[in-house]
């Protein structure tokens, strides 16, 4: 459906691919569109296997229509890209190949801004153009594993989806793709008018949920204080001249926070955490 405007990557497609966010050249047997193809087939069991999709449909149209904003701004802005929202996985984002980027609750909740929330999905785009997560799957599980998942057909096909699924899950980036994808991303969202001080923000936050649970973001080796340095660097040699870039905290406080917190007020049998003062708890004595 979307395939129209790649064909300078199909030209390239017997064998070697360009990957257009570095130039580098890579080894690539799998077509553009049949990234999509993977991405959505699998989408649906991703989704299924981290909890489903938060019910809140306010969030989700607000966190695909910024998604949407800043893959305007990508190399392959053809593609049709897909921005959900998902109960479970911990503090986590992440991108199935061909434009398929989900991101966790447990990761909103932790943002202040809609610059941080951008960083997130600008990142995760970054490895949507530079078709890093086919790259990195195909050092862990194969080639031939990922072709067997792109044509298993139905459940006699489970041994190869299951395969293809847990390695999607438990995917790890290069240190080289995951700094592509931070300076790609920071890129996206400037263009888009995103504050990039948004993504030190988030390196900064996630950098203190690291000790207790790994997130994409850390996957890999790129210390955090490294990130945030090499961030710094280029957003003073790119962007600092730049004014009027939105941080957007009242936007996310009301478009995510409040009704986050509506919901844990409705289900509110969890006893607070510890830490974080909630306004009145009906039905708790403390
Ligand atoms: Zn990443």
């Amino acid at each position: 459906m979307l395939v129209l405007g790649l064909g300078l990557s199909i030209a390239l497609l017997s064998g070697c691919a360009v990957n257009p966010v570095t130039g580098d050249e890579e080894l690539m047997f799998f077509s553009p569109d049949k990234d999509v193809e993977l991405g959505r087939k699998y989408a649906p069991l991703v989704e299924k296997e981290l909890g489903g999709r938060i019910s809140e449909e306010g969030i989700q149209s607000y966190v695909n229509q910024i998604g949407q904003r800043i893959a305007g701004f990508c190399q392959r802005p053809d593609l049709s890209y897909h921005f959900g929202v998902i109960e479970e996985g911990g503090a986590n984002a992440l991108a199935l190949p061909g434009g398929y980027i989900y991101i966790t609750r447990d990761l909103l909740k932790e943002f202040k801004t809609e610059a941080q929330l951008a960083s997130v999905l600008s990142h995760e785009i970054g490895h949507v153009v530079a078709r890093d997560t086919l790259a990195a799957m195909s050092q862990q599980i194969g080639m031939t594993a990922i072709m067997l998942a792109a044509q298993a057909g139905g459940s006699s096909d489970l041994a190869s989806g299951t395969r293809f699924l847990h390695a999607v899950l438990g995917l790890q980036y290069s240190r080289e793709d995951e700094k592509e994808a931070d300076l790609a991303g920071l890129s996206y969202m400037t263009q888009a008018g995103y504050d990039p001080n948004g993504m030190v923000e988030t390196m900064q936050i996630l950098e203190k949920l690291q000790t207790y649970r790994p997130v994409e973001f850390f996957s890999t080796h790129p210390n955090p204080e490294s990130r945030i340095a090499y961030l710094q660097d280029r957003i003073a040699m790119r962007y600092a001249s730049l004014g009027g870039l939105k941080k957007g905290e009242e936007e996310y406080r009301q478009k995510v926070l409040a009704p986050l917190n509506e919901r844990k007020r409705r289900f509110n049998e969890q006893p607070p955490e510890p830490g974080r003062s909630e306004t009145s708890e009906p039905g708790r004595q403390n």
